[in-house]
């Protein structure tokens, strides 16, 4: 047996059409650089595409692993699951006793994201502009374009605070001359520093006239449930009804924006039974809802606005993400900030009655309650330091005015 000396790369990609030439492309990259590679695929990929295992395509070899073909995408993911670790290790023992011993093994699987300094992302976690591509592609550009010349910008402040994305604000500082000047919330919400802030907002729509904020005066503290999905999200009329049976089933008063346009999806009937204990307006002020001590959890889309607002006014939020950096903002809110939880969706994408009632349950009374009401309490307190005089988003500002007074 002759042995060949050179590293040898066994690469496992995804086995799906999309993953496969990509990752096909990159062994012969690295084959035409002096290594070897081995592409693996499975049983099902060598029977479609008509490769023979231990083929050499352009000097990369294709290898199978041991599993069958499966009827439905599931069956087949599931079956990859379960004997895939096995026969990848019999491939690996296979290709040493041949004179071929594997020295790293790619897998590219996207099921999870590794991104220096964030979490790891699962497929739903990714902002919807990276994970659904054809969806999106203007939305995808305009973020890339953003980020184009950042090294050559003077500044880039970004909405955030340096406790709450300590190693992001880090790894940004290494590369641009980012800096943290948030959280950009009216000040008399929370240092009060600033004057002739009364008059703090420009709002696209008009504020309801319905007097909610005298309704939240009667309620007791944390005991109302606000419910909002930002400026753009267009729910779907199904969404709107499990929505409306999970706040109605959890029995909690509430206050929900339905913008004008979004209010024919509202199912009739059941908003007829649960009027007693809520209110449903078309447009609220937001910040002074948020900052209401009545209000004990936000079912929220999780914009960045919504979530910055709630999380400096100390709010536990139930997170039902709809698109953009939506999903990415709920993973933050509810495994890195630990001040909520994200409802889970069912194979339509969309939250059910028992979903949105059990997390609701959970933020305000439930197990994790009392751990998410305390995390958001010291969030509330560090948003609040970042801005008072010394405080590293204060600092920053003085900083950047610095920067344009002449010695
Ligand atoms: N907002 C508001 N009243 C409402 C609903 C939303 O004032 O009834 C404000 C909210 O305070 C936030 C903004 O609208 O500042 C929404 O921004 P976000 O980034 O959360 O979501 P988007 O609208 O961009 O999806």
């Amino acid at each position: 047996m002759e042995r060949d000396y050179r590293a040898h790369v066994l690469i496992f990609p995804y086995p799906t059409q999309g993953h496969i030439n990509p990752t096909l492309q990159f062994a012969k990259r690295l084959v035409s650089k002096g290594l070897k590679a081995t592409l693996a695929t499975t049983i099902f990929i060598h029977k479609s595409t008509q490769i023979e295992p231990g083929c050499v395509n352009g000097r990369a070899r294709c290898d199978e692993l041991g599993f069958a073909e499966a009827g439905s995408t599931e069956a087949y993911l599931e079956r990859l699951e379960a004997v895939g670790s096995r026969t990848l290790a019999e491939l690996i023992d296979r290709l040493a006793q041949s004179g071929h011993p594997v020295n790293c093994l790619v897998p590219l699987d996207v099921t999870t994201v590794t991104l220096p300094v964030m979490p790891a992302l699962e497929i739903p976690d990714i902002p919807s502009f990276c994970s659904d591509i054809g969806s999106y592609p203007a939305y995808l550009q305009l973020v890339l374009d953003q980020f184009k010349n950042v090294e050559s910008a003077d500044w880039v402040p970004f909405n955030s605070f340096d406790k709450l994305e300590e190693q992001m604000v880090k790894w940004m500082e290494e590369r641009c001359k980012a800096i943290a000047i948030g959280p950009t919330l009216p000040s008399m919400f929370l240092d009060k520093r600033v004057e002739g802030d009364e008059n703090y907002s420009i709002n696209l729509y008009k504020p309801d006239k319905v007097g909610y904020m005298k309704w939240l005066d009667t309620k007791a503290v944390g005991s109302v449930v606000y419910i909002s999905f930002g400026s753009m999200a267009e729910l779907t009329e199904k969404q709107m009804e499990e929505l409306a049976l999970g706040i109605k089933g959890c029995n909690k008063y509430y206050l929900w924006v339905v913008r004008e346009t979004e209010k024919k999806k509202l199912p009739a009937k059941s908003i007829e039974d649960m009027e007693d204990k809520g209110i449903i307006v078309t447009w609220s002020k937001q910040i002074e809802v948020l900052a209401h001590e009545a209000v004990g959890c936000f079912v929220t889309h999780s914009g960045w606005n919504s979530t910055m607002e709630a999380l400096c006014l100390g709010v536990p939020m139930v997170c039902v993400p709809q698109w953009t950096d939506q999903p990415t903002n709920a993973k933050f809110v509810a495994d890195v900030w630990g001040v909520g939880v994200r409802a889970r969706v069912d194979d339509k994408g969309c939250v059910r009655r028992e979903e949105i009632g059990f997390c609701i349950r959970e933020v305000m009374e439930g197990e994790k309650s009392e751990e998410i009401k305390r995390n958001a309490k010291k969030w509330k307190a560090f948003a609040k330091e970042a801005l008072e005089e010394g405080g590293s988003s204060d600092k920053n500002i003085e900083k950047f005015v610095a920067s344009f007074v002449k010695p």
